[in-house]
């Protein structure tokens, strides 16, 4: 570690050479955003249609704990019915040896409650009946929800790592690119800074080109004598309005390959069929 900071701090790099990583740096990382982008939200989605078959896990284990609540109340009122049952027979059987009839109304009136606690035990038994049956279907149908959800999660995981492999070796590749430009770049305070501006940018562009006199990143216009001070490579710019690290458009077509007569001519191609366009 020692030894690569020494040599990191052996030759100070010049600012164009800093600004000149930097782009590099913003469109490798740029490739790296579009291939992210290519997986879009399936890792969202995915996430979403496990935390929702959870869900629907957890309404299983609620019902069957339900479930056995009721049935645990169908025991105890059938019990009820048949202890009033017996106390009826046993009341009835006493009715037999009564010495008045006061003996035997007050008998009768305890049958007569007997038969209420029995009705009312029977009611309940019939609301739960109910009950277990609507908890039945339920059931059923969240197995089969969950049964359909996990085929659909299965198929979104093996779309997604189908997209994974197919764009892994790229990205592999576009990291280790990333990597070797900030090995060579000794400038801490200027690499964080450009984290920074890219982490908090629109389409994570920290670091752009002036296009017609304006800002690329946020197409705010550059004064003349700006725009000369951008040229020059001598200082690290930032547009006043964006805060975007603004380098001239020379300096992007020379990292990128692009022959200037090439990039000249572009527009105006652009600007004709345009004209045409309106025409038509
Ligand atoms: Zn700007």
């Amino acid at each position: 570690m020692a030894t690569k900071k020494a040599e990191k701090e052996a030759r100070e790099l010049t600012v164009e050479e800093k600004l000149r990583l930097l782009f590099k740096l913003q469109t490798v990382s740029t490739e790296i955003d579009r291939i992210r982008n290519l997986r879009g939200e399936l890792p969202l989605e995915v996430q979403d249609m496990e935390d929702e078959l959870a869900g629907k896990q957890t309404r299983l284990d609620k019902i069957a704990e339900e479930t056995a609540h009721m049935k645990a109340a169908l025991t105890k009122f059938q019990h009820e019915i048949e202890t009033a049952q017996a106390e009826i027979e046993r009341d009835q059987e006493r009715q037999n040896n009564v010495h008045n009839s006061r003996e035997y109304d007050d008998l009768n009136k305890q049958i007569e409650y007997s038969g209420l606690v029995i009705e009312a035990a029977k009611k309940h038994i019939n609301d739960i009946n109910e009950s277990l049956q609507a908890k039945a279907q339920d059931k059923e149908e969240t197995q089969t929800l969950i049964a359909n959800r996990k085929e659909d999660l299965e198929a979104k995981k093996a779309e997604l790592q189908t997209i994974i492999a197919e764009t892994k070796a790229d990205e592999d590749k576009l990291r280790a690119e990333s990597n070797a430009i900030e090995e060579q770049f000794n400038d801490d305070y200027l690499l964080t800074a450009f984290r920074r501006i890219r982490k908090n940018a629109r389409n994570g562009l920290a670091v752009v080109t002036i296009d017609r006199d304006a800002c690329g990143g946020c197409f705010n216009k550059i004064p003349a004598q700006r725009q000369l001070d951008i040229r020059q490579r001598k200082k690290v710019i930032v547009c006043e309005y964006c805060g975007r690290i603004l380098v001239d458009k020379e300096l992007h077509d020379e990292v990128l390959g692009i022959a200037p007569e090439k990039a000249a001519e572009e527009p105006k191609a652009e600007k004709k069929t345009r004209k045409k366009a309106a025409a038509k």
